[in-house]
């Protein structure tokens, strides 16, 4: 796909709507080769990270935008963060024997809660949470939009197993004709409803655009580009550690020798030897064995 992996601004000149446009493959699928999905679960993935991009290029400073589901279903958790606007991960959790007979989003998740987070960069972390009452992952994204009275916006989702595609249209705050601005809003709105998930996975960013809004005066900024990069480090695993509590770290580093942390994310592996674990807890004077 000739959009593959990037992200893209668009402004229909004369309006106060703007959107974003995303196209993920390679940066989605080395994510997705690292565990063993099931079809409908490696789609639902992609989708939460295509929202996970479009809500990052929204953030009018650097910080990490996460967006979280908790269920009750097959699925019991799923993850996608996008940090530093270009960076992705994500990940699911739940039993995916079970998951891989069911197809759609509620089956999957069963009764679940959306958290989305945003955390500027040395910032405070904000997160607003929604029950996930709709069908897709776009009207739940919308429901939270609506709800927390932020600014008007419509989302379009789609994935399958190699792709995953979004499109999102936004109002600005209001500085002309309201009526206009409500007119605006409504056409728009009902062009992008008329979009395929099969011409979101298959389609140029242009010619998504074209498609849609070949009679607007549409400007269509450069692309920035993404990538799948996990942001765990030697130090963030450590607190890991720290949630343990020194008896069983310790007991762990006499048996093995040393203690080793696998990324979930990216299966990076961090290795702890007793110094470290000495350093960690400050208890530089106790031997572990
Ligand atoms: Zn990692």
């Amino acid at each position: 796909m000739k959009s593959a992996d990037t992200r893209q601004r668009f402004l229909f000149e004369g309006t106060d709507i703007r959107g974003e446009i995303t196209s993920l493959e390679s940066s989605f699928q080395a994510m997705c080769s690292r565990q063993n999905y099931p079809p409908a679960v490696n789609a639902i993935l992609g989708e939460f990270l295509a929202a996970a991009s479009l809500l990052s290029a929204t953030l009018k400073f650097p910080g990490i935008v996460s967006i979280q589901a908790i269920g009750r279903g097959p699925i019991t958790a799923i993850m996608a963060e996008c940090s530093r606007k270009t960076q992705l991960r994500g990940i699911v959790r739940g039993d995916f024997e079970s998951a891989s007979k069911q197809q759609s989003l509620r089956s999957l998740l069963g009764s679940a809660t959306l958290a989305i987070s945003i955390e500027p960069e040395g910032g405070e972390r904000y997160q607003g949470l929604v029950p996930m009452e709709r069908d897709s992952l776009s009207g739940c994204l919308e429901h939270y939009f609506a709800q927390s009275e932020q600014l008007s916006t419509k989302i379009k989702l789609a994935a399958n197993q190699e792709t995953a595609a979004g499109v999102l249209i936004q109002q600005m705050p209001r500085t002309g004709d309201r009526e206009k601005s409500q007119a605006d809003w409504q056409h728009l709105g009902a062009l992008l409803d008329s979009l395929k998930p099969e011409e979101q996975l298959s389609l140029s960013h242009e010619d998504q655009l074209y498609r849609l809004f070949h009679e607007q005066n549409l400007r269509l900024l450069d692309a920035e580009h993404l990538q799948f990069f996990c942001s765990c480090s030697k130090s963030r695993t450590a607190t890991t550690l720290l949630s343990l509590g020194f008896e069983e770290v310790a007991q762990i580093c006499s048996q093995q020798g040393s203690v080793r942390v696998t990324c979930e994310f990216c299966d990076q592996q961090y290795v702890f030897d007793e110094s470290d674990i000495s350093g960690l807890f400050e208890k530089p004077n106790t031997p572990l064995n």
